[in-house]
């Protein structure tokens, strides 16, 4: 059984897909803590892998369109990802992305990868797809290079949500801007990066 938060269609709304159309499922849990999370670690729903590709292919019910994306998040996905659901959801004909903190090994066979690195965690991957990175302002995003080979490097301005916004209302109003100013001069100043925003918040969509 798998812990499922929760499964949902909707753009991907971050990277080099943004955009895109594709059915998200969200596991529950994650090894890390980041003030700013927005995922709801202690509701889940157990399903196999047949629950899970039932419902995706339900969600996005277009059986001839060949590109049909299931992007694998979290919390991290990696703790409970597998080959039987990869082999599933293969079989249904998705395309499937994950969204990792790159912290724990990936099973063999995903098709498009994103680590999404926190500071001062330890590196579990070495090639991946793209890199996105939260900009914090904190720390220099370039140590990732020495760690990680991408052909995407994205940084994405902070946005603090769930209960650290519930709490910080006020400092999240008036940071918000400046990281996002912060995030756009250090792009123009370390040109490898190109900007990720999330394009689905924008437009409204979850
Ligand atoms: S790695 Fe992702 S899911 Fe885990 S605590 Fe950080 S933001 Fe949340």
């Amino acid at each position: 059984m798998y812990k499922v938060n929760e499964i949902f269609f909707t753009l991907q709304g971050e990277g080099a897909h943004s955009g895109i159309p594709a059915v998200f499922v969200r596991f529950s849990g994650c090894n890390l803590r980041c003030p700013w999370c927005d995922t709801d670690f202690t509701n889940y729903t157990p399903m196999t892998a047949e629950q899970i590709v039932k419902e995706v292919r339900e969600l996005y019910d277009m059986p001839n369109e060949r590109h049909k994306m299931c992007v694998l998040t979290g919390g991290e996905p990696s703790l409970q990802v597998d080959k039987p659901l990869i082999d599933a959801l293969h079989d249904a004909g998705f395309y499937i992305c994950i969204e990792t903190n790159g912290t724990h090994p990936l099973p063999q066979g995903i098709d498009w990868i994103t680590c999404s690195p926190k500071e001062g965690t330890k590196i579990a991957l070495k090639q991946v797809n793209e890199v996105k990175v939260v900009f914090t302002g904190t720390y220099d995003p370039q140590v990732w290079r020495e760690q990680l080979k991408a052909e995407h490097w994205l940084l994405q301005p902070l946005r603090y949500t769930g209960e650290w916004l519930m709490e910080n209302v006020d400092a999240w109003e008036n940071d918000r801007n400046d990281n996002l100013d912060d995030t756009v001069r250090y792009i123009l100043t370390h040109p490898f990066w190109r900007l990720s925003i999330q394009l689905h918040k924008i437009v409204g969509l979850r």
